[in-house]
């Protein structure tokens, strides 16, 4: 299961009551931060929600909306005593910006923190990958360099169907072999196949948080086929010249988006500060693609492995 918090979701300025970009992604016990804009330590404190969980924080770009927020919450983890290691991926002058930061305040962190530069030129890779999840970057279309990042609930292998298993006489310990596809062949030789006893593995939930990008199809082959994408909308559809200009996307736009991507739920976020309310942000991208949610700070979001559809052929 994936679980999404929405920290923030304002663009530039915190306004009507609106912070800027963060969001936490849960993945088992894993929380992994996605920008982390002015305030998201209150919106933590405020939700409830420690940073002890957090190992892993991405960050877009560098507009300050994304990550003026960052150094504050690093040295919070200091105060506090945090030991775990913290790694931080992102564009590699936030490496130099971070240094600067607490060189000058003179201390030194008592954790380990690990920078992974996320290359400027627009690359897309896989930034983290384990048996239970992986973590990936892609490149969209901002005024600087920026990226979106993907995460992906793993399946844990074929489904074990424990009464078949008893029937067959299979030990427990084999188990984690059949997940794994393997048959079983019992004392006397006769082979036990695999799908008498299992069933295909659960389907992956996937999200995709697509950043800041000005509406481009370019980056749609890399969300292709994600559940949940949360993309931004600074802008209503009648300030589209606005958006084009300064290389941000409207409703209509981020709609069309999760059209294309094949997405089963769009989110939208990231909203311009001159719009006191967001009920028509919802209301317009509904309009080409019925699925989506205008997010507010504090909503919480899951996708899980039943709301997946399985992968055909199997
Ligand atoms: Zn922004
Ligand atoms: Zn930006």
């Amino acid at each position: 299961m994936i679980t999404i918090t929405i920290l923030g979701n304002n663009s530039a300025l915190p306004a009507h009551g609106r912070l800027p970009s963060s969001q936490i992604v849960a993945i088992r016990d894993q929380h992994f931060m996605v920008d982390c804009g002015e305030g998201t330590q209150m919106q933590l404190q405020k939700l409830g929600m420690g940073w002890g969980k957090i190992e892993h924080i991405f960050i877009s770009h560098l507009h300050g909306d994304h990550y003026f927020g960052l150094i504050g919450l690093v040295t919070s983890m200091n105060l506090l005593n945090r030991a775990l290691p913290l790694n931080i991926y992102g564009p590699p002058e936030l490496e130099q910006i971070l240094q600067i930061q607490l060189s000058i305040g003179g201390g030194t962190l008592n954790y380990p923190l690990f920078f992974h530069p996320v290359a400027n030129a627009g690359e897309h890779r896989i930034l983290l990958d384990t048996p239970y999840y992986s973590v990936s970057c892609f490149p969209v279309m901002h005024r600087i360099p920026c990226h979106g990042f993907k995460f992906t609930a793993k399946s844990t292998g074929r489904k074990i169907i424990p009464e078949a298993c008893r029937e067959y006489g299979i030990p427990r310990y084999f188990y984690a072999r059949l997940k794994e596809g393997m048959d079983y062949i019992r004392k006397d030789g006769e082979v036990i196949r695999n799908e008498w006893v299992t069933a295909a593995p659960q389907p992956e939930p996937t999200y995709a948080y697509c950043a800041d990008t000005v509406f481009t199809d370019s980056f749609i082959p890399y969300i292709q086929g994600c559940h949940t994408i949360y993309h931004e909308t600074t802008y209503l559809k009648k300030d589209e010249d606005k958006a084009m200009l300064r290389f941000h996307s409207t409703t209509h736009q981020a709609a069309a988006t999760a059209c294309s991507a094949g997405a089963a739920r769009l989110l939208i976020g990231h909203y311009s500060s001159r719009y006191e309310h967001i009920s028509e942000f919802e209301a317009e991208a509904k309009e080409i693609f019925s699925n989506t949610i205008a997010t507010q700070s504090g909503d919480v979001f899951t996708i899980r492995y039943e709301d997946v559809a399985p992968p055909q052929g199997i």
